[in-house]
């Protein structure tokens, strides 16, 4: 097609918030940067399922995920779209950040604009063309929005071809896969990996018009019944988030009147006073096809709105002031790299030589019955950090991976999955790509800043200061021949 460019230096597949991040550290450091995304507006995951509180930016030693993530939180506060980090109310993590998905979308959109990546909207990659153990081309197809599944997001309906309208290819010097499920690593022979049992799906909804202060009261009172911070001024007046009522869904299962297989309720505030975030439905993946995943989805959305008005205090008069547009699916294909992270690297605090960006949530499994969830909280340095080797694959030399399909075990995915950390993932891939693609001519000084000055940052302690030189970050990528050489010249 000759209105589409034929050429990029940087493609980044998928505007999830690792994508958009990936985009503009790969912009920021002198490179043209496509961005591609099957739906038709930016955030992914994290705006599509509406996702919200992220979390975590902190260890319980501080900051450990800055730069271009905490830039964005800025950006929405800005716009009254985040009320900042804030103490984790159910004392799980150690901070939560609330964000208004609708702000995400608009500040995403009008950022990705401002930092001049080109932007595909309703595009997918559906081909990619590969040579030498590089990927040279990828095949982008517009998509017909009307024909994708109702309530699944695209990459993970079952059946149907991809309803095209127009496609084209596109030569790329090097590919960031920021598809969430290892889209494109797969598609160019990528050794991937699918747990037999994936964490549940979520369907999100966000009941406004609430009595907080009663619903403070109750829990103040009712402490036993609720997982809650130390710190009991959060329930007063602090942000409110709530985990449990666990006795109220008992009773309504010896009653026969409870629908969902999970053993409590869990909900969290919105930047919106008197509105939470209900993540509390709960569907197995493998429950069906794709109309019965969205008619369950549907089901347990009613149920809990009565459910709420009926029995929980301070609900009587909420309504539904928003619902997820997809259904927020946990766990998806990981790609298998050059390290992979494991459940005793997160829990011991690893450190590795190429840190790229650090990780501080506990592993979260949610199972897929009523049994709740399996944690697992950090010891050691309260932090991890994730390898550069674990973004990097072994087939192919010019393709890094951003966000929640990195190479990690699925006990590790259930710490590193989360928005701060696939946005911190991001910032390393972006900056990956400007050397692999640039190789010596690319703005060090933005890569050194980017990858080792922000993103892994942190400095709870004196060890964080030290810094990856972006020599290294080369030579590993040479040594492993993914940068262009000189005789490859793009
Ligand atoms: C129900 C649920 C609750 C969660 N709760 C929390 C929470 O409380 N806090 C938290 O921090 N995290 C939470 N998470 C995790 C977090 O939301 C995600 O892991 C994170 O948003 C992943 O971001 P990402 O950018 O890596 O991927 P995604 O958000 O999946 O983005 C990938 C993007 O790529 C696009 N795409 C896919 N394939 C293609 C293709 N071939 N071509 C073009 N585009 C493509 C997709 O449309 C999508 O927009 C939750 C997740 C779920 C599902």
């Amino acid at each position: 097609m000759s209105s589409f460019p034929s050429k990029t230096e940087i493609m980044v597949v998928g505007a999830g918030v690792a994508g958009v991040i990936a985009a503009i550290a790969a912009r920021r450091a002198g490179c043209d940067v496509v961005l591609v995304e099957a739906h038709s507006y930016p955030g992914g995951i994290a705006t599509q399922a509406l996702v919200q509180p992220y979390q975590t930016f902190h260890s319980p030693r501080g900051q450990v995920i800055r730069g271009l993530a905490e830039e964005y939180i800025e950006r929405l506060i800005s716009y009254n779209g985040s009320l900042g980090h804030k103490p984790d109310p159910l004392g799980f993590a150690t901070t939560v950040t609330p964000v208004d998905d609708r702000v995400a979308r608009r500040v995403l959109l009008e950022w990705i604009d401002e930092e001049g990546v080109e932007l595909y909207l309703s595009t997918a990659v559906t081909d990619v063309k590969t040579n030498a153990g590089r990927i040279t081309a990828l095949k982008l197809a517009t998509l017909d929005q009307s024909r994708l599944p109702l309530g699944i997001p695209f990459g993970h309906w079952q059946r149907g071809t991809v309803p095209e309208v127009q496609t084209w290819w596109m030569d790329v010097g090097a590919v960031v896969d920021a598809t969430g499920n290892a889209g494109v690593a797969r598609l160019a022979g990528v050794e991937c990996e699918l747990s037999d049992e994936c964490q549940p799906m979520s369907w999100l909804f966000a009941l406004a018009g609430v009595d907080e202060a009663r619903l403070r009261k109750h829990v103040h009172a009712n402490q036993d019944d609720f997982v809650l911070n130390p710190d009991k001024g959060i329930i007063e007046e602090g942000y409110l988030g709530v985990c449990g009522f666990f006795s109220l869904v008992e009773d309504a299962k010896a009653r026969g009147e409870w629908l969902v297989p999970r053993d409590r309720l869990l909900f969290f505030g919105t930047p919106h006073p008197g509105e939470f975030l209900v993540n509390t439905t709960r569907i197995p993946s493998g429950f069906g096809t794709d109309e019965e995943i969205a008619a369950e989805g549907i089901r347990q959305i009613e149920f809990l709105t009565r459910f709420f008005k009926k029995h929980v205090p301070g609900f009587k008069d909420s309504y539904i002031s928003r619902k997820a547009e997809y259904i927020g699916v946990r766990e998806s294909w990981r790609a298998v790299g050059r390290y992979v992270l494991t459940r005793e690297d997160v829990i011991a605090g690893a450190k590795f030589d190429d840190v790229v960006a650090l990780g501080a949530f506990p592993i979260d499994i949610h199972s897929a019955d009523d049994s709740g969830l399996h944690t697992e909280k950090l010891s050691g340095r309260g932090h991890y950090d994730i390898p550069l080797r674990c973004l990097l694959t072994n087939e192919v030399g010019n393709l890094v991976m951003a966000g929640r399909h990195i190479s990690v075990t699925r006990e590790a995915f259930a710490s590193t999955r989360v928005i701060p950390t696939s946005m911190a993932v991001g910032q390393a891939a972006g900056a990956t790509a400007a050397v692999m693609t640039r190789g010596m001519n690319v703005a060090v000084d933005h890569i050194n800043e980017a990858m080792f000055t922000q993103s892994m940052i942190a400095s709870p302690d004196a060890e964080s200061d030290m810094k990856l030189p972006y020599s290294l970050v080369h030579d590993l990528l040479l040594r492993e021949d993914a940068v262009l050489h000189d005789d490859m010249v793009f």
